[in-house]
């Protein structure tokens, strides 16, 4: 057996949703919306399906979704990416897996800011890196240069960004990007730019690609994801986008791990990127359950974390009366008060997680938060 795999748990994702099953608990963990696709992707996908080859599309995706997701960037974030640039994957994780196979070699040391997504470390840990971590601190989760600085040495290859933030829902400073970027240049280091929450975000402010910044385009791997911008986890179409050179290489990995993605997929999320109003629909839901559930947690005297962007919101424990770690907490509320959440120290690796705060989703229907906030409220 590999050690990487070897006695893994299960991921938190997959935990708590098998206990939300289990128990029949409202699930405010893993991160999805509830609720039926927009639908014109619906309606696309089955056009596709009947009027469209469902045989093999080309491994780098099918042209009208490569075309889509660089103009889709041109039009969001001032991007100018060619065709060739994007390379179509099945989801985001798998973009992580196949650029970082593709870049990574045994002993590169790679930056990780905790909370780190959990399929970070054991994808760089099964290249044969090594995962160095440097800890994000609440409230407003900065990423420090002096302590970035200290621990990169001569082996350090790669950083893993992602921005905005999953579990947090923060956003990456201006200031903080060209930090980061800056350092990139600095000590010649690849960024993976996890940006699947590009979409996600409530400020009004556009969304700046850390491949955007001075210096950055043949050195940046801008991953994003299909599932987040349309609310449609399940479908698993993501894409990475590099320098012609380096796409080139990233795509070799993709063709032995997924190889493609299904046909009727990438047709319907290429359609749906040329309509900017599918988008705005979605967006503007998600804008009005952020607002309702962090409203009423707040109104029930729970701490709420300043959160910018994704479906995300973060509580802090003991500020809102819980006497419980926040593992004891999400073990306990799935099954004592009917809710599901995600513990910040599951995402958490290298030094001592910030006590106590839990990310509760927010994509949901008003009646089923309302409901989650009130069985929370009740069981404290
Ligand atoms: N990205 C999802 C989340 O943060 C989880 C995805 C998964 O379960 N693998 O909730």
């Amino acid at each position: 057996l590999n050690p990487v795999y070897a006695g893994m748990p299960v991921t938190i994702f997959e935990h708590m949703s098998g206990l939300a099953r289990e128990t029949g608990a409202i699930n405010l963990g893993q991160g999805f919306p509830d609720g039926a696709p927009p639908q014109a992707l619906a309606e696309a996908v089955a056009r596709a399906t009947r009027e469209r080859s469902n045989q093999y599309p080309p491994m780098a995706g099918v042209p009208e979704l490569r075309d889509a997701v660089a103009s889709f960037y041109a039009r969001t974030q001032g991007l100018a990416l060619t065709r060739e640039q994007v390379i179509v994957t099945s989801g985001a994780t798998e973009a992580i897996a196949a650029a970082v196979f593709g870049i990574v070699n045994p002993g590169d040391e790679v930056l990780l800011f905790a909370p780190a997504y959990d399929a970070y470390a054991p994808l760089v840990r099964r290249a044969g890196g090594v995962p160095v971590f440097v800890p994000l601190r609440p409230p407003y989760w900065r990423y420090v240069r002096d302590e970035i600085a200290a621990v990169i040495t001569p082996h350090t290859r790669a950083m893993i960004v992602n921005d905005p933030l999953n579990p947090t829902g923060s956003v990456a400073s201006a200031a903080d990007l060209s930090m980061l970027a800056g350092l990139c240049i600095e000590h010649d280091l690849i960024a993976f730019c996890d940006e699947v929450w590009e979409a996600v975000r409530f400020d009004g402010v556009r969304h700046r690609s850390l491949l955007d910044l001075p210096g950055m385009a043949d050195r940046a791997v801008k991953i994003g994801s299909a599932g987040k911008i349309f609310g449609v986890t399940g479908w698993k179409v993501g894409w990475m986008c590099a320098a012609p050179e380096l796409a080139a290489v990233l795509a070799r990995a993709h063709q032995f791990l997924t190889f493609t993605t299904p046909p009727m997929l990438q047709y319907a999320v290429a359609e749906a990127l040329n309509h900017p109003a599918i988008i705005a629909a979605q967006h503007a839901d998600w804008s009005a359950s952020r607002a309702r559930l962090i409203e009423r947690l707040r109104g029930e005297g729970f701490a709420v974390l300043e959160n910018a962007a994704t479906w995300f919101a973060c509580i802090e424990l003991t500020v809102s009366g819980f006497e419980l770690t926040d593992r004891e907490f999400s073990e306990r509320a799935v099954r004592e008060a009917g809710v599901a959440s995600i513990p910040l120290s599951a995402l958490w690796e290298g030094g001592a997680c910030p006590d106590g705060i839990v990310r509760l989703c927010h994509c949901k229907p008003v009646a089923m938060l309302d409901e989650a906030v009130e069985r929370l409220a009740r069981w404290r």
